[in-house]
C-alpha cells in the first residue's frame, strides 16, 4: 500500500481495512463544501470534530509542539494546493502521529485521510470489529482485551499502565432472586458506569461472567487511579442501595501497574487479580491497589489453605525447574513415579489435585493434596465422548476459570465440576494411538483463581509430558 516514494496508493476498500487494524483518528475532507470531519476510532465510530479546514488548522496547531508547526502547515499547504496524496509524520503533544490521506476522484475530489500514533512497540491494533466486542456487553471481549493488554506492555518504554480486575460482589444471589434478564439489566448498568468513569483513559473487557478487565491509558500514579477507582465503586453501592430486599450489590477491584510492579504483563495481570480477591476477602465493596510495601509478602508466598497435609515426599520445585525435571527425570531418564513427579507439579502450582484418566477411563491416577486414593468413580467421573473433547481448543486444553464460565453447551459440565468441590479447572486432552482417551485434570479448589497464561503453557506441556510417557510403553 506503500510505493516507494511515498505515496498512499489504497482503494477505498483497503483504506477501510487499515483503519480497521489501526489506532487513531480518520479524516474526511470535502473542498467543495469546504467541510473537515474528524473520526476517532473505537468498535463506534464517533465524531471529534466538524468545521472548516482553517478551524481545523487552529486545532491541530493547539495539540502541536514547536516543532510541529512546520509539519502542520504543510499538511494544510497539501490540502489547500490539491495534492492528491500525502504522507509525514506529525509531532503532536500527544506523540508522534504519521498523517496520511488520499484524494478520490471518484468521490467528488473528497480527501480521506488517517492519523495513526507511532509506537516505538508498533501499531496497537483499534479494536473497532465487531469480532472484539463482547456478545452482551458495550466492551471487548476475554480475547481482544487480553490482547490489547499485552500489546500495550510490549511496547518499547511503556508507560505506566494498570490493570485493574473487577468483580461485582453477591451477583450470584441477585440473579437467584430477581432472575437472569434482571441480573442482565444490572451488568448493562454496571457497564455505563464503568465507561463513564473511564471514558478514554482507558480500555474495558469482560473476560467473565461478572468480571472485567480494565487496562488504563494516561493515569501515571496511584493517587490519579483512585479517583476513577471510587467513582466506579460508589457509583455501583449508589445505583443498586435499597433496591434489592437487602442484597447488597457492590464491586470489588484489585490493581497493578506494569511495569512498576512486575516485569511482564502476565505477572501484573496475576497480582491485580491477588488484589481483587484480596478485597474480597476484606469484606467486598473496596478496592485494593497493589503497593509493594503492603502486599509483596503475598504475592511471594501465596498462603496454602491446607498447607498441614501437603504430602512430604516432594522438593522444592519452581514453575520452571518443574518442567526440566518432568521431561529429565520423568519422561527421560525414568526415575520419577507418577506419584513423585504429580506431587511435586501439584505442590509448585498451588493445586489440590490431578486427576488422569485414559485409555478409555480403564486406567487413572490421582494426586491430591489430602492424600486420597484414585476410585473407581474418579475414572467414571467424566463420560469420555465427542461431545466433552469437542469442548477442548485447538491447544488440547478445556479451560475453566470459574463457574460462571460453563455457560452456554458448556454448562452441563457445572454440576460435574461442582461435584469434585472445585471452581477452577484445567482438562488437557490426552492421545494414544491418535485417538483421543483422556484427559489431565488440574484443580484449584475453594477460591477460584483465573489459570495464567503461565500456567496454561506450563500445565499443558506437563499433560504432554505426561501423554508422551504413556505412547512410550
Ligand atoms: P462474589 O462476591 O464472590 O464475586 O460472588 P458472586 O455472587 O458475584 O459470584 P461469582 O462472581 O462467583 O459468580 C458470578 C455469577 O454471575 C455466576 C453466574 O450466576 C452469573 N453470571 C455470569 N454471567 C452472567 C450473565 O451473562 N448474565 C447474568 N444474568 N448472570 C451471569
Ligand atoms: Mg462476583
Amino acid at each position: 500500500m506503500n510505493t516507494a516514494n511515498g505515496e498512499f496508493d489504497l482503494s477505498i476498500q483497503e483504506f477501510g481495512h487499515f483503519l480497521d487494524v489501526s489506532e487513531g483518528a480518520e479524516i474526511v475532507y470535502d473542498p467543495a463544501a469546504d467541510l473537515m470531519e474528524v473520526f476517532k476510532y473505537g468498535y463506534e465510530k464517533k465524531i471529534i470534530f466538524r468545521g472548516t479546514m482553517s478551524d481545523s488548522a487552529r486545532l491541530l496547531e493547539a495539540s502541536g509542539t514547536e516543532n510541529s508547526k512546520k509539519q502542520i502547515e504543510s499538511l494544510y499547504n497539501a490540502l489547500k494546493s490539491g495534492k492528491e496524496s500525502f504522507s509525514e509524520n506529525i509531532d503532536l503533544h500527544k506523540g508522534r502521529y504519521l498523517v496520511r490521506y488520499k484524494v478520490y476522484k471518484n468521490e467528488g475530489n473528497k480527501v480521506y485521510g488517517v492519523f495513526i500514533p507511532l509506537l516505538k512497540g508498533g501499531f496497537i491494533p483499534a479494536y473497532r470489529r465487531s469480532s472484539d466486542k463482547d456478545a452482551m456487553l458495550d466492551m471487548l471481549n476475554k480475547r481482544a482485551i487480553n490482547e490489547y493488554a499485552h500489546k500495550v506492555c510490549a511496547q518499547d518504554d511503556c508507560p505506566t499502565t494498570y490493570i485493574i480486575m473487577f468483580d461485582l460482589d453477591n451477583f450470584k444471589v441477585v440473579n437467584d432472586s430477581f432472575g437472569h434478564v434482571f441480573g442482565d439489566e444490572v451488568l448493562h448498568t454496571v457497564t455505563s458506569i464503568i465507561n463513564k468513569a473511564i471514558g478514554d483513559h482507558g480500555m474495558v473487557g469482560r473476560v467473565g461472567g461478572d468480571e472485567i478487565m480494565i487496562v488504563t491509558k494516561g493515569i501515571g500514579d496511584k493517587t490519579e487511579l483512585r479517583p476513577y477507582m471510587r467513582e466506579i465503586r460508589v457509583n455501583v453501592e449508589e445505583q443498586f442501595k435499597d433496591k434489592l430486599n437487602g442484597i447488597s450489590l457492590t464491586c470489588s477491584m484489585g490493581a497493578a501497574a506494569y511495569p512498576d510492579h512486575g516485569d511482564s504483563c502476565d505477572k501484573v495481570l496475576d497480582i491485580a487479580d491477588k488484589m481483587l480477591y484480596l478485597a474480597k476477602e476484606k469484606g467486598r465493596n473496596r478496592y485494593i491497589i497493589y503497593t509493594p510495601d503492603m502486599h509483596s509478602q503475598l504475592i511471594k508466598a501465596p498462603e496454602k489453605s491446607e498447607a498441614g497435609l501437603k504430602t512430604v515426599l516432594t522438593n522444592n520445585f519452581d514453575k520452571v525447574s518443574i518442567i526440566h525435571y518432568m521431561m529429565e527425570d520423568y519422561l527421560k531418564k525414568g526415575t520419577s513415579s507418577n506419584a513423585r513427579a504429580f506431587g511435586n507439579v501439584g505442590n509448585a502450582f498451588n493445586l489440590q489435585e490431578i486427576l488422569i484418566v485414559y485409555e478409555n477411563a480403564k486406567v487413572g491416577f490421582k494426586w491430591s493434596i489430602d492424600n486420597s486414593e484414585l476410585s473407581e468413580a474418579d475414572l467414571k467421573w467424566m463420560e469420555l465422548n465427542d461431545e466433552f473433547y469437542s469442548q477442548f481448543n485447538k491447544d488440547g486444553m478445556f479451560i475453566v476459570d470459574g463457574l460462571y464460565d460453563l455457560v452456554g453447551e458448556k454448562e452441563r459440565y457445572k454440576e460435574k465440576i461442582v461435584e469434585r468441590g472445585a471452581e477452577s479447572v484445567l482438562f488437557y486432552r490426552l492421545k494414544k494411538d491418535d485417538d483421543y482417551q483422556g484427559f489431565v485434570l488440574f484443580v484449584k479448589k475453594g477460591q477460584r483463581q483465573k489459570w495464567s497464561e503461565y500456567e496454561l503453557l506450563a500445565l499443558s506441556t506437563i499433560g504432554k509430558i505426561f501423554e508422551l510417557s504413556v505412547q512410550g510403553q
